[in-house]
């Protein structure tokens, strides 16, 4: 997910530099932590592609684990960028930071290539079929 890779780099750096309450707001706990879960969700996204594209070369078709590694990805960049638009505070919502374009790109993506019931549906009915295997 490299648009939440690259909202998450940007909203570090912010919260490095920008002070509030006479230190840098990375300081404040309400600041770090929501970057500590980007971290956590985007690094947890790229594990599910990497086990997807494993799953495909070992010559399996990876329906559910395609459809997990889609529907996550796209649901946690958003909130990404979402969260680095927080961090910089009305910053975020000016062109300059790009933000609101990726936001609005991803969350289109929600709907494109397979919305996020219907993979929903997919891993459901490929659980329901017995391949549960996680
Ligand atoms: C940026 C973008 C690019 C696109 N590019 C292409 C493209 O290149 N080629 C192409 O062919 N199409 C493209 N699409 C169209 C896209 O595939 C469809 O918008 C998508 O499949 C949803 O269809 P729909 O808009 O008709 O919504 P609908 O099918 O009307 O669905 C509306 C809502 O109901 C939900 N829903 C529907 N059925 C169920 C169900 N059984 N259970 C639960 N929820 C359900 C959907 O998930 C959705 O949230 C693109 C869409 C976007 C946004």
């Amino acid at each position: 997910m490299a648009a939440g890779r690259w909202a998450l780099e940007m909203a570090l750096e912010h919260a490095k530099t920008r002070e509030a309450f006479g230190k840098p707001i990375a300081e404040h706990q309400g600041v770090s932590f929501p970057l500590a879960e980007s971290a956590m969700e985007l690094h947890g996204a790229h594990l599910m592609g990497l086990n997807a594209a494993r799953l495909l070369d070992q010559g399996g078709l990876a329906i559910k684990e395609l459809s997990m590694a889609k529907a996550y990805s796209v649901e946690i960049g958003v909130r990404a960028v979402d969260r680095a638009m927080q961090v910089h505070g009305a910053m975020g919502f000016t062109n300059e930071m790009n933000l609101t374009e990726a936001w609005h790109a991803l969350r289109a993506v929600n709907v494109a290539d397979g919305t996020n019931e219907i993979l929903r549906r997919t891993i459901a009915q490929r659980l329901l079929k017995g391949d549960t295997a996680l």
